[in-house]
C-alpha cells in the first residue's frame, strides 16, 4: 500500500462514513508506534502507522482511519474532537472506528540489535557488540592483535 492508495482510501471512507470530503493529506508514518495514528490540528493532515497495516492488516486500518477522521471532521467544524469530548465518543461509536490502537511489538528493541564492530588490525577478524567497548582493554581472539572500534547503522 503506498501513500497515494492511502489517501484515496481514507477520501472513500470520509465520503461514506461521515458524508464530507477528506481534502487534506495522508501519509504513512514508518516510525509511529505509539499509536495507531495521529491527526494534526495545524496541517489537519493524518498519519496512519505502518506497523499497524504490517502487523494488523486492512481491518485495522479501516478502524484506526475513521478514528482518525473522527478528529479532522468534527475539528473542522469547530465541535469536541478531543477523545474525552462527547461528540467525538459518539461519532467513533457511530462509525466504528477504533477506541484505542493495538499495540505493536517492537521486535527490535526486545532483542538489542549490534550497534557495534570491532575489527582486528592484523587479521581483520569481526566481532559484533551490543555495547560500546573500551578497545584500549581488549585485543583480538585469534591473533591478539590492536583492535578498532565503529559504530554500525542500524535502521
Ligand atoms: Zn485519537
Ligand atoms: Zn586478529
Amino acid at each position: 500500500m503506498t501513500d497515494q492508495e492511502l489517501q484515496k482510501w481514507v477520501e472513500a471512507i470520509s465520503l461514506a462514513s461521515f458524508g464530507r470530503p477528506f481534502r487534506h493529506r495522508a501519509s504513512f508514518n514508518r516510525r509511529l508506534r505509539a499509536t495507531g495514528g495521529r491527526y494534526f490540528t495545524g496541517s489537519h493532515n493524518i498519519e496512519i502507522s505502518w506497523l499497524q497495516w504490517e502487523k494488523h492488516g486492512a481491518d485495522e486500518v479501516e478502524k484506526i482511519i475513521k478514528h482518525e477522521l473522527c478528529h479532522y471532521h468534527l475539528h473542522l467544524t469547530n465541535r469536541g474532537y478531543r477523545h474525552r469530548d462527547a461528540d467525538f465518543k459518539y461519532w467513533l461509536a457511530r462509525v466504528g472506528g477504533s477506541r484505542y490502537c493495538k499495540p505493536v511489538a517492537d521486535s527490535n528493541r526486545t532483542v538489542m540489535p549490534y550497534r557495534y564492530k570491532l575489527t582486528c588490525q592484523s587479521c581483520g577478524m569481526h566481532y559484533l557488540r551490543k555495547r560500546k567497548v573500551d578497545v584500549s582493554r581488549y585485543v583480538c581472539g585469534k591473533c591478539r592483535g590492536k583492535l578498532k572500534l565503529e559504530s554500525v547503522d542500524t535502521p
